[in-house]
């Protein structure tokens, strides 16, 4: 599979990649599809049906209203995150719904919206399913996809073979699989993480083009951080989780508080909390690689640049080329998808992803790097995804704090050493595979276990 470092770092919308941002992705592929083939004007009614995790958590991570924007033609990446309240609103008081911004059709959600709470499509725990029919009922098309993680799609074909939507044979100079493969390739070219990665995006775009677009994605970023250190009050859903950004960022602020030998940690936290309560608000965020996880490299990112002394614009870069490399790493050899790995797929690759780039943005070696990353997923084996609610608020605000001090302390304990150590990150990504293979449904977004039937709602 050849995946870009702009795979794993797309900008969309709050609160989830799987749950809002590929559904979106899905239900716009369905009617650009339909355009393509000349159904559009002859569909006179749709009907979209969830399955698995994305109905049984589809409501508290937004999935109907995505499926709703996407079917309308919006991109997550597009839509103003001030205007899907306004524009879902329309869609509901006038019961009709404008099919890629083109074929105006009548649509009751209650009906032709449905969560299917006890079944699951074969190939992936998030599967929709989309229908388009004429003025006589008849059936034009039906199209299946699959949410896989992170925002990536699949349609059913492609999702047998493991390949993601649009992907065709794609040539790279330096195709990996492994960490092994990755660092004998390195060496025998004699070249960093970074170098190998850039040679693979030079295939897609100029150096110069791939430079603007990831510093682009770190403003994003950083005004994801901004934003949230500005907002107050309560988060939508229903929960009552209080923001605590902008209170912290007081607290940091303020000249007359004491010196705390946690200093460190309490700004490295505020980052990671500023992008998650935006991320839980629906605003816009970077999925990074997936939006539960989205807080922990943008962190990471804000303590490399404003706590490192000569951080520059270049090691911004060297850090997201190697992050994005071992986020595709995960991908190849497990999934970064929440329902099928838990948070390990989430906060535990934000958290390996994020320490990987620290380490390269620090001078670490390829195989410092390695093992940085190694050490950052090791201990999240066995994290468990069980939002409250189905909102991703509790636990997963917080645990992008800790994820983002984990990955620094990752990255300590890599430089400190010379590369070499006992576990590989090859041995510590099959583990993440087989411990999420072995993990009970109930831990793995579907709000049916943990915290989710623990802790009362209200
Ligand atoms: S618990 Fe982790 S994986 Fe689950 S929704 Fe929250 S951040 Fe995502």
């Amino acid at each position: 599979m050849a995946i870009s470092v702009f795979d794993l770092f797309s900008i969309g919308i709050g609160p989830s990649s799987s749950h809002t941002v590929g559904p979106m992705r899905a239900a716009r592929q369905f009617v650009v599809n339909l355009d393509k083939e000349g159904l559009l004007l002859k569909t006179h009614s749709v009907k979209v049906d969830l399955y698995g995790s994305l109905a049984l958590t589809g409501k508290g991570h937004s999935t109907d209203l995505a499926v709703l924007l996407g079917l309308e033609g919006n991109t997550p990446e597009g839509v103003d995150p001030n205007l899907v309240k306004s524009k879902v609103d329309h869609i509901r008081s006038h019961h009709e719904i404008k099919l890629f911004n083109k074929q105006l059709v009548p649509f009751e959600e209650a009906t032709q919206l449905l969560f299917h709470y006890d079944k699951q499509l074969p190939y992936h725990p998030n599967g929709m399913r989309f229908h388009a029919y004429d003025e006589t009922g008849k059936e034009l098309k039906m199209e299946v996809f699959y949410s896989v993680g992170g925002g990536f799609i699949v349609d059913h074909a492609s999702a047998s073979q493991d390949k993601h939507l649009g992907e065709e044979s794609h040539f790279l100079p330096y195709p990996f699989k492994t960490a092994d493969e990755l660092l004998k390739i390195c060496k025998e070219n004699n070249m960093k993480i970074e170098d190998l990665m850039m040679a693979n995006e030079l295939t897609w775009k100029s150096k110069e083009k791939i430079e603007k677009d990831l510093i682009h994605i770190w403003d994003v970023m950083k005004a994801c951080v901004l934003r949230g250190c500005e907002q107050e009050g309560i988060l939508p859903g229903g929960l009552n989780v209080k923001r605590r950004a902008a209170s912290l960022l007081r607290l940091l602020s303020d000249p007359s508080r004491p010196k705390s030998p946690a200093e460190v940690m309490e700004w490295v936290s505020l980052w990671a909390l500023a992008v998650n309560e935006e991320n839980a608000a629906g605003s816009r965020v970077v999925t990074a690689p997936t939006n539960g996880a989205a807080g922990v490299i943008p962190a990471v990112m804000h303590y490399y640049e404003k706590l490192i002394e000569n951080a520059s614009e270049k090691g911004i870069i060297t850090f997201m080329l190697t992050a994005g490399c071992i986020g595709i790493l995960y991908k190849e050899g497990a999934s970064i998808s929440a329902a099928e790995m838990g948070c390990m797929g989430e906060v535990g690759v934000a958290c390996s992803m994020a320490a990987a780039g620290l380490t390269a943005a620090l001078g670490g070696t390829n195989e410092q790097i390695e093992n940085a990353a190694e050490i950052g997923m090791e201990h999240n084996l066995g994290l468990t995804c069980d939002p409250i609610m189905g909102l991703v608020q509790i636990p997963c605000i917080e645990r992008n704090t800790m994820g983002a001090i984990k990955a620094i302390n990752a990255a300590m304990l890599a430089l400190q050493g010379d590369g070499t150590h006992r576990v590989s990150l090859d041995q510590v990504i099959a583990t993440m595979r087989q411990t999420g293979l072995d993990m009970k449904d109930i831990y793995k977004e579907t709000s049916l276990g943990g915290l989710a039937v623990n802790v009362p709602e209200c």
